[in-house]
């Protein structure tokens, strides 16, 4: 079945992106905290596909050795992955994106896959605030033409059939 990568740095919201798109209240649990080994977890959807729960990046706090831990581990998925269709980078849409945001960003895109960029939270933005804040992400992240930035709201369910619309894009 096919793949599509989920990253994006610690309390993002991930767990409660993937909750909301499959409807379900705790299916994916709230990710562990820093510090702790960390593996890639698989969530089979609608019996059709693999959200691929890329551990929490943003390791300011944990140790050298950890970091490099987390790297070869995603490094070998995104490079021997088969299935593999696509990523969604989760960011945050209430600010721009971190120095942590930017080099996933470009991380993903050496590794030539496709990004989703999922930028939640959107209900904690004040509607006339959106435009312009859409536009800071869009800037700084620098997407390539074949990406898009889609706003989303685990509580209002905002951008939802896109996301959903993007996604089937990939699972042909
Ligand atoms: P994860 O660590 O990336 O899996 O993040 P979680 O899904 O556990 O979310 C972290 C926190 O942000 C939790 O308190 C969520 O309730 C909250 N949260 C996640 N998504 C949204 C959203 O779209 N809107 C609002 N208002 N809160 C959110």
């Amino acid at each position: 079945k096919p793949e599509i990568a989920l990253a994006g740095r610690s309390n993002v919201g991930k767990s409660s992106f993937i909750n909301k798109m499959i409807q379900r209240k705790n299916l994916a649990r709230t990710s562990s905290k820093p510090g702790k080994t960390q593996t890639l977890n698989f969530y089979i959807i609608n019996d059709a596909f693999y959200f691929v729960d890329v551990p929490g990046y943003g390791y300011a706090k944990v140790s050298k050795r950890e970091r490099e831990a987390w790297g070869r581990m995603v490094e070998e998925y995104l490079q021997t992955r088969e299935a593999l269709q696509a990523t969604v980078l989760l960011v945050d849409f209430r600010h721009p994106p971190t120095e942590d945001d930017l080099i996933m960003y470009d991380y993903l895109k050496y590794f030539d896959l496709p990004v989703i960029v999922i930028a939640t939270k959107l209900d904690k933005v004040k509607k006339s605030q959106r435009d312009k804040q859409l536009k800071v992400l869009k800037e700084e992240l620098e997407l390539e033409p074949e990406d898009v930035i889609i706003p989303f709201s685990a509580e209002t369910g905002e951008g939802k059939d896109q996301a959903w619309q993007a996604l089937s894009s990939y699972l042909v």
